[in-house]
């Protein structure tokens, strides 16, 4: 990964001794005599910090999308359901960590539609949890339908962050009960194995980047910001579940990054190029055998006229509606995408903005001061000023 480019000031300016490196270096204070060549007589120098610079400007925007994340307080609803000669398997409701737990809750909800007995089965919705129940249903031996309104790219799944965020918005903090936990434990550990088996593949549906949380002052941020006022906490499971899995951070002091004045903090991220990842997926899904039909559900009673008996419920977003759920909050979330940029390996986080260097494009977004940041909001309009001022707390990082 070409972020790991911390590269020792004596091995630079032996390297070529460009006047932009020495300007930078001086700016550090250390070893550098007014001639500008190496005191050779001081101690060695600390590594700084190299990272290519990333052209972020808002008329490079491509696309500004909107969508909802399907939160539920209590969770995600795996439950079975019976409905006139149906069983209906539901796998929706996972906020804002669908991609990251999809294998592990789509694992349990394929081995409950197997626990039927059935081996024609459909998967309802093509979304990231349709399409990893589909081929987990595959692996363990049955015929799988997949029938959904739409398919990717045009399902909310493709208009996610992309990244591995297992706790996001999963459900209120007075919901982590110690067997929801046990369950998201399992669902985490799970998905991130199977992830773990995707990488270094053609076309990068997944890889690891490195992500720099910068700050302007030395305090220390701690994650998730509980919300101002008092509504209830969202559950913080991962440093607490499976901490194990987290790579430890690096910190970084004013000087010897490219950030200026400012405090970062380097940690490794899991980073799902969704446009490769989806279509991927859609292919493995085909290539195994599976069908997928185009079809739109308005209730429960409509799925009667499918010949398979054992359902699963991917429907996402879409539960609210087609199952009169009201306990899914939609939690609006906007992507600015900008320009492919494919030097850029690295993340970035700057007050309350994240951006993300993937593959099909780059992400800028603003996540808010908590995660009541959009909540409640179904509105998908785009909004120019939320994207220009993401792309332009980036890019302040530059100048
Ligand atoms: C801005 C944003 C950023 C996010 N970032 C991340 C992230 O970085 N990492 C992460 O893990 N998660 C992230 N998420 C959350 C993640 O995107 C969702 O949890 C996930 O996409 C839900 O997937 P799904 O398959 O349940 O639903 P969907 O993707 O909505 O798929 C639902 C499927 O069901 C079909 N369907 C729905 N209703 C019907 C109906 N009535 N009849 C027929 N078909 C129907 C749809 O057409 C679609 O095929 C983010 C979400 C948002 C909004």
């Amino acid at each position: 990964m070409s972020v790991d480019n911390l590269v020792g000031r004596r091995r630079v300016l032996a390297g070529g001794g460009a006047a932009f490196l020495l300007a930078a270096l001086e700016g550090c204070g250390q070893g550098i005599l007014k001639s500008g060549r190496v005191d050779t007589s001081a101690p060695p120098l600390q590594p700084r910090l190299q990272l290519p610079p990333l052209h972020a400007s808002p008329d490079r925007i491509t696309r500004i999308t909107v969508c909802t994340r399907p939160f539920r307080a209590e969770g995600p609803r795996l439950d079975l359901e019976q409905i006139g000669s149906k069983t209906i398997v539901h796998n929706y409701g996972h906020g804002g960590s669908g991609w990251s737990l999809s294998w592990g809750s789509s694992s349990i909800a394929a081995q409950k539609a197997m626990a039927t007995g059935a081996r024609d089965i459909a998967v309802i919705g093509c979304g990231a949890l349709g399409l990893t129940s589909g081929l987990l249903l595959q692996r363990a031996g049955a015929h799988v339908t997949i029938y959904a309104k739409d398919l990717p790219p045009n399902v909310r799944s493709s208009l996610a962050t992309g990244v591995w965020s297992p706790d996001s918005r999963i459900c209120l903090e007075e919901h982590a009960t110690p067997s929801f936990n046990a369950l998201w434990e399992n669902m985490a550990r799970q998905s991130f194995l199977t992830y773990q088996t995707l990488l270094g593949l053609p076309g990068d549906p997944v890889e690891f980047i490195d992500t720099y949380g910068v700050r302007d002052d030395a305090e220390r941020q701690t994650p998730p910001t509980p919300p101002a006022d008092d509504r209830p906490p969202f559950a913080d499971l991962q440093r607490k579940l499976i901490g194990d899995l987290i790579p430890n951070s690096e910190d970084f002091a004013p000087g010897t990054h490219p950030f200026g004045a400012r405090y970062v903090k380097r940690y490794p991220m899991m980073m799902f190029n969704l446009t490769a990842y989806a279509r991927l997926l859609m292919s493995d899904f085909l290539a195994n055998g599976g069908k997928i039909e185009i079809s739109e559900f308005h209730s429960p009673a409509d799925f009667a006229s499918l010949r398979q008996s054992t359902l699963i419920n991917a429907t996402g977003y879409g539960a609210r509606a087609l199952f009169g759920d009201e306990s899914v909050i939609p939690v609006r979330g906007q992507l600015a995408r900008m320009i492919p940029q494919p030097d850029i390996h690295y993340g970035l986080f700057y007050q309350h903005v994240s951006f993300i260097p993937r593959r099909d494009g780059l992400v800028f977004q603003v996540t808010g001061e908590d995660d009541y940041y959009g909540y409640d909001d179904a509105g998908t309009t785009p909004d120019r000023a939320e994207a220009e001022h993401a792309v332009n707390t980036i890019a302040g990082l530059y100048t």
